[in-house]
């Protein structure tokens, strides 16, 4: 039997992986190929923390296939080329790949499948990476959902998915020697060393995403619905990166999910914890039908939005440095920049921050995130931020503005997550700690904190960036 590649993208594993599995089974040797093409794809371009990530994960998805007895080989693009390169040196026969959804990408692999076709060669593309593939969920008019309880109710309905494949078994298949890239030679990795905190927090690969999947679901899950709020607690799965990599898949969550109920996991947890991963669909389904949801407000009326003047880009190195004066903020901003992720409520805390209270363009947020995240996606970080803007699908109302006070005292009230990223602050008591501007001065002694020198005090009065943001968003509503 000839040989079939496999064209690994953001599938980066052995199980329930529909392109590698159905190469196996027919029957031949199997090669496996990374391209790296970032410029093909502009869309989908990701900054430094996911490109870190990237590395790590192709290394152990290498040593993994090599197990399993497949070659992993790396290229740089055009992905056509490439595959037309290696298909006549492996002698291949057939291509196998999965879908990934962002237009560009899309467009990408219409004109590698035509052409591969043309040349003879069999390409086939499956369903790995989400649960229902954007175009296929719509409301009863035949229209895609502008909100997710409607798009996701009617996710529920349909049929559970398919129960998840078992990674390919080749027995003795030898595969046909490629020429190949290293993994250094793919330059992922940052030049300038800021990496440790990254290394400190990721273990890459598939094998780390299962057992994070396994302990999450033993430990975790159960108090879900309660902790998921408390930046301060692990309370949710921090599973981002291996789901937007490909390291697991969303099947693979579901039926695990649906075996810890079984198991006596409550009800509304479990609902809760599908209902996150649903969000992730609804971030797809809407980056199908609005190709420029990173970029363009889906409500028409933000396009004139009187954003405010930020000379030199002094509150956004703020803001983007956590040191805004606000502790809820700026721990979330360390947080981001030492571990390339961020708790949910923090994200929608200094994004609401950054767009309201300093009025400043949720696609200079947008932008930042991209290149500090180690799950940063194309479709998720869109939607989150036009959500936390107002200007999006289903998003929160422009005129509710988060108050980073009362959310520090609701979901960190006794400070552990602020005390964790500001250590500076770690000696308040905890009645201040959200708000040390009003500590009396013998409080700030006794911490150890001198206002504007240990710590900043705030960037803006919270109060007046509030009316402020309110003013400007009658503006957009009067002139519509
Ligand atoms: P869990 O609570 O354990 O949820 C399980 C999974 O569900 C997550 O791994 C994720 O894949 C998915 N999920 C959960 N919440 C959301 C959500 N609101 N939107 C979409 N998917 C969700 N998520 C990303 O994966 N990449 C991004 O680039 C991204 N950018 C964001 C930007 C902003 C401004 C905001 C407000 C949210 C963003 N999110 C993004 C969504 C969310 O914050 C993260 O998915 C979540 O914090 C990841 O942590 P977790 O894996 O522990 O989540």
């Amino acid at each position: 039997m000839p040989t079939t590649l496999v064209w690994l993208r953001r599938d980066l594993r052995l199980a329930d992986n529909p392109a590698l599995y159905h190469a196996a089974r027919r029957g031949g040797p199997v090669v496996a190929v990374y391209i790296h093409a970032p410029e093909e794809t502009p869309q989908y371009r990701p900054g430094a923390a996911s490109d870190w990530y990237l590395h790590h994960s192709l290394a152990a998805l290498e040593s993994a296939l090599a197990d399993a007895g497949i070659p992993l080989v790396l290229r740089r693009g055009p992905a056509l080329d490439a595959l037309r390169d290696l298909a006549r040196a492996c002698g291949a026969e057939a291509v196998h790949w999965n879908r990934l959804y962002e237009p560009d990408a899309v467009a990408r692999d219409r004109r590698v499948k035509q052409a591969l076709r043309e040349e003879g060669l069999d390409c086939q593309s499956f369903q790995a990476a989400l649960l229902h593939e954007p175009w296929t969920i719509r409301n009863q008019s035949g229209q895609p959902y502008k909100a997710f309880t409607p798009f996701w109710r009617t996710c529920r309905r349909a049929p559970p998915p398919e129960t998840p494949l078992p990674a390919p078994d080749l027995g003795d298949r030898p595969a046909p020697e490629a020429e190949r890239l290293s993994l250094e030679a793919l330059e992922l990795l940052p030049r300038i060393p800021w990496d440790d905190g990254l290394r400190a927090t990721w273990t890459p690969g598939e094998a780390a995403a299962l057992r994070r999947l396994e302990a999450f679901t033993a430990e975790a899950l159960p108090r879900y619905h309660q902790a998921r709020d408390l930046p301060a607690e692990p309370g949710t799965s921090r599973l981002s990166p291996a789901l937007h990599f490909g390291e697991l898949s969303p099947r693979q969550i579901w039926w695990q999910v649906v075996a810890a109920r079984e198991d006596g996991a409550p009800e509304q947890a479990s609902e809760t914890f599908l209902s996150e991963v649903g969000w992730r669909e609804f971030a797809h389904h809407l980056l199908w039908h609005h190709p420029d949801l990173a970029d363009q407000p889906v409500d028409p009326r933000f396009a004139d939005f009187p954003w405010r003047e930020d000379p030199g880009d002094e509150w956004l190195n703020a803001w983007q440095a956590g040191r805004t004066g606000i502790p809820l903020v700026d721990a979330g901003m360390r947080e981001l920049w030492r571990t390339g992720w961020m708790h949910n409520r923090v994200r929608m805390v200094t994004g609401s921050f950054l767009v309201k209270h300093l009025r400043l363009p949720w696609q200079a947020g947008e932008r930042w995130f991209r290149d500090t995240l180690v799950d940063w996606d194309a479709a998720s970080n869109a939607m989150g931020w036009q959500w936390v803007a107002g200007c999006g699908a289903d998003a929160a109302p422009y005129f509710r503005v988060f108050n980073p006070v009362r959310q520090g005292e609701r979901f960190d009230p006794q400070g552990g997550y602020v005390r964790r990223w500001l250590p500076a602050l770690a000696e308040l008591p905890d009645k201040y700690i959200h708000a040390p501007w009003e500590a009396p001065a013998a409080v700030l002694r006794d911490a150890g904190l001198t206002l504007g020198q240990d710590y900043p005090r705030p960037l803006i009065d919270l109060k007046l960036g509030r009316e402020q943001a309110l003013e400007a968003f009658q503006a957009i509503k009067r002139a519509d």
